[in-house]
């Protein structure tokens, strides 16, 4: 027994020995089903990430075919890009068609071209480089292909690993359950060793039981691990689905791929299709143009050969031109140089000449004076002027109205008066008979009139009885004006002729005096007594306080002066043509004048005065006004006779003073002025006796002549107009005796024959 216990402890040792074994093995299988498990595990994990790869992969692949079609977009914009360079290059074409119409300038047609071509070349270049691009994608989808069927090979290769991983499994599994079948039958042997040990050892037992136990677990285990396995294969089955999945997902791609590849290529082929026929259009289009503007620059160079000799000319010109530029400023300055001298030397002259002349100007115009001075001299300062109005209506019928007046026919001085029966010649200056008209009165006057332009002073009276035409030779009617206006008139137009060289002002003034009172017909208060004065600047010249003086400029203004006269006068009498007849009216036209060229300043006074009637009122015993009147106009009238005697004369007192009137034309009167008295006569046989009186005054006044009469007239007093009233008397008794010694006188034989003709005639006129 103890040989056999021992044996069987040996044995169980043995056992336990190999049990130890076998729980090694175990857990070295465990441990080998957990590493493989592990294995496996990792292996799923290493599939699904390179799942995941491919995924990825495809999704790459897919986005790369996405950027397949983003370079088709590119290859798209890059067409239309040439698409717009073609049309640029077409408008560039355009251009140079258009500038082949004009002619062409230089070569820039030559430039255009080798720009064309070389954007041509560039163009091509392009293309190139896009076919190239295009190669690359290929190659890329090829490669990609290669990859694809790489990923797909190693994917095969992973399956058939673990197919031959999971045989391997299967295999061992196998073993294992034959290890632990074979383990299941030897616990049989043992549990018979077991139970004959048990009874020599609890402990025996007890292991044993827990050798049991122990197996219980592991077949636990192992069931566990058959699970698991199953679990495991699930998966397998589940992932080779996945991957038959994929596949054909990536089969799908694959397709998807070959198609959008054919489709790109396609595409591509067209694009390039059209790539190529745009640059062939251009290129033709191009070669055509070229020709075109090979064809014009040879118009050009033709045109250039042409012009080649023009362009030397001008360029001779030119410079030929050029040089004259280069010495022209030279040339003007001497130019002007010269000019200027000759300029200022012409200037200098001219200044010269002008002196000169103005020189002579002032020497002619002393002359001139001195001339006229002597002119006047010679004639007379003084000169008197009959005039014998027409017959009138007034004059009424018979003998009373019959003509005593006749004129030779030889000599315009002379006129002959038929008084009493005897014919008295009288001869003047001039004698205007009935006929004469204004104008020719005028004519006669006009020198003086202008000689007040000069700056002489003027006076011209006129002289006669009432009713003798006085106031028609000065004033005249509206419709043939008299002297007055006509003066006016030529002054006028004169001055107008001489405004050249010269600046003339005219003012007039107009004034009355009546009994030895002066007014001023133009002023606003036309009764108030104007005195005369002496010019406080010592000159000796007399003035006028308040004598209204009005400028006038044209006959409207001169006609305004005379209305505005007219209307004053006749406002301040209740009869105008008596008032008119017993007072002088004047018109004082002042003329100053300023020679521009010279500052010579000159002024002259033209006196037209309308004397009072000259008949003798006194001889018909008038009363009261009446003879104030008459005893003012015969003082005044005889004043007027006394002045000019005495100026004719040249006494050396002159009775200015004894008259208002000759105190006021006292300057008018003196020196180198000059008189006119026209003295006015009525044909009328019933006016004889005053005709004869204004005859005598007049020639008295002209007999006090030049030389030696005027001397011899000095020992004579001026008649006054009293005596002329006697002398009338004593006519033809003794003509000559008791008037100054002048040509008044009874004419001789001859006319004493004329003069009983004519009172035959004058009685047989009278009879019928
Ligand atoms: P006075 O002024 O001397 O008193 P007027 O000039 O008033 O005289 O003349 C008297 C009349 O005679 C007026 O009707 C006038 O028209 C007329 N008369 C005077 N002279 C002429 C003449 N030369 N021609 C025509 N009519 C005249
Ligand atoms: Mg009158």
């Amino acid at each position: 027994v103890m040989a056999s216990m021992a044996h069987l402890q040996e044995e169980k040792l043995q056992l336990q020995e190999e049990l130890l074994e076998l729980q090694e093995k175990l857990t070295a299988q465990e441990n080998n089903e957990l590493s493989r498990s592990l294995q496996l595990q990792s292996q799923v994990e290493t599939l699904k990430v390179k799942l995941l790869e491919q995924a990825q992969e495809i999704s790459r692949l897919r986005s790369e075919l996405g950027g397949m079609d983003v370079e088709k977009d590119l290859l798209a914009t890059e067409n239309e890009r040439l698409r717009q360079e073609m049309k640029a290059c077409k408008g560039e074409l355009r251009e140079l068609r258009r500038k082949q119409q004009v002619p062409c300038q230089d070569c820039a047609h030559l430039q255009e071209n080798t720009e064309l071509q070389e954007q041509l070349s560039q163009l091509q270049q392009e293309a190139e480089e896009t076919r190239a691009k295009l190669a690359e994608l290929d190659l890329e989808v090829q490669q990609k292909t290669n990859r694809l069927a790489e990923v797909e090979l190693r994917l095969k290769d992973s399956l058939a690993e673990r197919a031959e991983e999971e045989e391997r499994l299967s295999r061992r599994l196998r073993d294992s359950q034959e290890t632990i079948a074979s383990l299941r039958s030897q616990p049989q042997q043992i549990k018979y060793i077991i139970k004959t040990v048990e009874v020599e050892s609890a402990k025996a037992k007890q292991a044993l039981c827990e050798s049991q136990s122990r197996n219980q677990y592991l077949q636990e285990q192992v069931g566990m691990q058959r699970q698991v396995l199953k679990e495991m294969e699930q998966q397998l089955q589940s992932s080779k689905k996945t991957a038959a999945q994929l596949r054909a997902q990536i089969m799908m791609y694959e397709a998807e791929l070959e198609r959008a590849h054919g489709q790109m290529l396609e595409e591509m082929q067209a694009m390039e299709e059209e790539k190529n026929r745009a640059i062939e259009e251009a290129f033709s289009r191009a070669q055509v143009e070229m020709k075109a503007v090979h064809e014009n620059l040879a118009g050009v160079r033709t045109n250039l050969l042409t012009l080649q000799p023009a362009l030397r000319t001008l360029t001779h010109d030119y410079n030929s031109l050029k040089c004259q530029v280069r010495d022209f400023p030279l040339l003007l300055q001497e130019t002007l140089q010269s000019a200027r001298a000759e300029i200022s030397q012409a200037i200098e002259e001219v200044n010269n000449t002008n002196r000169e002349l103005l020189r002579k100007y002032r020497r002619e115009l002393q002359l001139r004076k001195k001339c006229h001075n002597e002119l006047v001299r010679l004639k007379g300062n003084i000169r008197v002027f009959g005039r014998v109005r027409p017959i009138t209506k007034e004059d009424g019928e018979g003998p009373e109205a019959a003509n005593a007046v006749t004129f030779d026919n030889d000599n315009d001085a002379v006129l002959y008066l038929l008084h009493k029966g005897k014919q008295v010649s009288f001869e003047l200056d001039k004698v205007f008979p009935p006929k004469a008209s204004q104008e020719e009165v005028f004519q006669e006057v006009q020198a003086l009139v202008t000689s007040c332009i000069d700056g002489y002073n003027v006076c011209i009276f006129a002289y006669g009885q009432t009713g003798a035409g006085k106031t028609y030779t000065m004033e005249g009617t509206a419709a043939n004006p008299g002297i007055n206006q006509r003066a006016l008139q030529l002054l006028f137009s004169e001055v107008g002729s001489k405004a050249a060289d010269w600046d003339y002002a005219i003012s007039v003034s107009a004034a009355e005096i009546y009994n030895e009172a002066l007014r001023d017909l133009l002023g606003k208060e036309p009764q108030e007594k104007l005195e005369i004065k002496l010019c406080p600047d010592g000159s000796g010249q007399l003035y006028v306080p308040g004598l209204t003086e009005f400028r006038v400029q044209s006959v409207e203004d001169i006609n305004k002066v005379f209305e505005f006269g007219h209307i004053n006068r006749a406002t301040e009498c209740t009869n105008l043509n008596e008032h008119s007849s017993r007072s002088h009216a004047l018109l004082i036209v002042t003329v100053r004048g300023l020679d521009r060229s010279t500052g010579l300043r000159t002024t002259g006074k033209l006196n037209l005065v309308d004397l009072a009637g000259s008949e003798r009122v006194g001889r018909s015993g008038a009363e009261g006004n009446r003879l104030r009147e008459a005893q003012h106009i015969n003082k005044s009238l005889s004043a007027l006779g006394d002045v000019i005697y005495a100026l004719r004369s040249r006494q050396g007192h002159v009775p200015f003073r004894n008259s208002k009137l000759t105190y006021l034309l006292q300057d008018s009167l003196s020196g180198d002025s000059k008189t006119l008295m026209m003295v006015q006569v009525s044909p009328a046989e019933k006016n004889t006796s005053e005709t004869l009186c204004s005859l005598k005054f007049a020639e008295r006044v002209r007999s006090v002549e030049l030389g030696p009469v005027s001397r011899k007239a000095e020992l004579v007093s001026w008649p006054s107009q009293e005596q002329l009233e006697v002398t009338e008397g004593s006519m033809g008794d003794s003509p000559g005796t008791a008037a100054p010694p002048g040509r008044g006188h009874v004419s001789p034989s001859p006319g004493q024959l004329s003069s009983r003709v004519a009172s035959i005639r004058r009685k047989l006129q009278a009879s019928g």
